[in-house]
C-alpha cells in the first residue's frame, strides 16, 4: 500500500502543531457487525499476553517520510515523520487504566518503556 506523507501544521487559532495526513482516512470504523480487532483471539492479539504492541496499519506518521513543499505560503508547515504504534493496555482492553490493579499498571508501563526504548534505538 502506497502511504502518503504526513504534514504538520501549525493552527494559529488553537496555538498548536496538528497532524495533516489522508492514511488516518482509510481505517475502518468499528461498528456491531466486525469483531473488536483488538480483543484476545483476533489475527493479531492471538495468544497469551498481558500487555501487546502492534504496528499502526493506519499510522499517521510514518518513518521512511521525506520533506514536503507547502504550496501556500498562507500555511505554516513542514514534512512530519514517526513511528505509531498501538498499545493495548490490557486483555480487558476497554478498562480504563485507572482501574487497573498495580500490578497490570506495572505491565503497562514497562511496555511504553520498551517501546520507547525500541524507537529510540531505531533513531540513533
Ligand atoms: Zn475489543
Amino acid at each position: 500500500m502506497v502511504q502518503a506523507m504526513a504534514e504538520l501544521r501549525w493552527n494559529i487559532m488553537l496555538g498548536e502543531w496538528v497532524i495533516v495526513t489522508p492514511n488516518r482516512a482509510t481505517r475502518p470504523f468499528q461498528d456491531e457487525k466486525r469483531p473488536c480487532p483488538f480483543c484476545p483471539g483476533q489475527p493479531e492479539t492471538k495468544g497469551d499476553w498481558e500487555v501487546l504492541t502492534l504496528k499502526n496499519r493506519y499510522a499517521a506518521l510514518q518513518p521512511d517520510d521525506h520533506p514536503v513543499r507547502l504550496d501556500s505560503e498562507l500555511v505554516i508547515g513542514t514534512s512530519a515523520h514517526g513511528y505509531c504504534k498501538v498499545i493495548i493496555e490490557s486483555r480487558e482492553h476497554d478498562r480504563q487504566i485507572e482501574m487497573m490493579d498495580r500490578a497490570q499498571l506495572e505491565k503497562v508501563f514497562r511496555e511504553y518503556i520498551r517501546v520507547f526504548n525500541d524507537l529510540e534505538a531505531k533513531e540513533g
